[in-house]
């Protein structure tokens, strides 16, 4: 059995009611593996011709409907859920979620959790429908649970880049569902709380206070180091989902008006050698995904910051008030 539910049979009635004779297909990078499975099914089941996207996807910020216009009659986006924005073909949205066993991770997580009465829950989208069930669990054993909600995403949910549903939640401490430190990163840096994690994929809890510490720490040294850059690349995506060009010229004002050169800069994927050229600039602030400059930021050889942080290398906010950057469609 697949860890993710993949949902072939929805998508091969949402082909035919629609008859749809090519359809894109689009995979964030963990579930690309299973990109050429769900092609040849689809191909088998019905008459469409399935066209892969395989360029990198990292949220539901970047579909490929653009690239696919005129292209294809469908395109079905797997792993993210949808953003309210104006789709150029019609878009199928499959969540693949999890079908893995929560128990052991839940089981570590619990010792964790000892010293709180009160939990707050968290997740993306693979484990979504999983909330319910952990509510359950915690209860279980004694603790009051808060899943936080917001218009436009799903309870408990977060993204990279957004946190609105865990805002100004009650409680003294998250437990965060799922793999890896991304999203628990950064529900550390946007609510300052203890947050657990629970991975079911690793079957066991951790916290995030030493990973966060350190990133912490590095961002600290970008902006200090950033203080004697004089001219600035300002990085707007062209990414739909992405694409903050109005805050791009308020920082270009704003650098301008700090007696600093700054220089607007389009690009789909940032990467390391994509900014090498530019000999000329001596940092950068990305109004694209506010995650490249905290998570990718040693794979870059100049300062890269988020506008937030720009906010106080020009001294027009306090470290001490140190803020995640949020891209607020929802
Ligand atoms: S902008 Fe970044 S963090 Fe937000 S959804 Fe896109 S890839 Fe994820």
């Amino acid at each position: 059995m697949s860890l993710y539910d993949l949902e072939i049979d929805k998508v091969i009635k949402k082909i035919k009611n629609l008859k749809a004779q090519t359809v894109g297909l689009q995979f964030p990078d963990g579930l690309k593996m299973h990109a050429v499975h769900v092609a040849a099914q689809l191909e088998k089941e019905t008459d469409a011709k399935i066209i892969i996207s395989a360029d990198p996807c990292f949220g539901a910020c970047d579909p490929s409907d653009k690239q696919m216009e005129g292209m294809v009659d469908l395109l079905v986006h797997y792993g993210h859920s949808e953003l309210s924005l104006n789709y150029s073909v019609p878009i199928l949205f499959i969540r693949a979620y999890s079908q893995i066993e929560l128990n052991k991770s839940l089981d570590e997580a619990l010792p964790m959790l000892q010293n709180y009465d009160k939990v707050a829950l968290a997740t993306t989208t693979q484990h979504l429908h999983l909330l319910d069930e952990i509510k359950t669990f915690l209860e279980s054993h004694g603790k009051e649970v808060i899943i936080g909600s917001a218009p436009g995403i799903s309870a408990g949910q977060v993204l990279g880049c957004n946190f609105s549903s865990i805002k100004n939640i009650d409680a003294p401490v998250f437990l965060y569902v799922g793999s890896g430190n991304f999203h628990p990163l950064g529900i550390k840096l946007f609510t300052d709380k203890p947050v657990v994690i629970a991975d079911p994929y690793q079957g066991q809890a951790r916290d995030i206070e030493k990973f966060a510490d350190r990133i912490l720490r590095i961002r600290f040294a970008r902006i200090t180091s950033s203080k004697k850059a004089k001219k600035w690349g300002i990085l707007i995506s062209s990414k739909k989902g992405q694409y903050r060009l109005n805050l791009a010229q308020k920082l270009k004002t704003l650098l301008e008006e700090k007696g600093k050169e700054a220089y607007l800069l389009l690009v789909d994927n940032i990467s390391p050698d994509l900014l090498l050229p530019f000999l000329d600039l001596d940092a950068f602030v990305v109004t694209a995904c506010p995650r490249i400059a905290i998570d990718d930021s040693q794979l870059y050889k100049k300062p890269l910051l988020t506008p937030k942080e720009l906010e106080i290398v020009l001294e027009e906010r306090e470290w001490y008030d140190y803020q995640l950057d949020e891209i607020l469609i929802v």
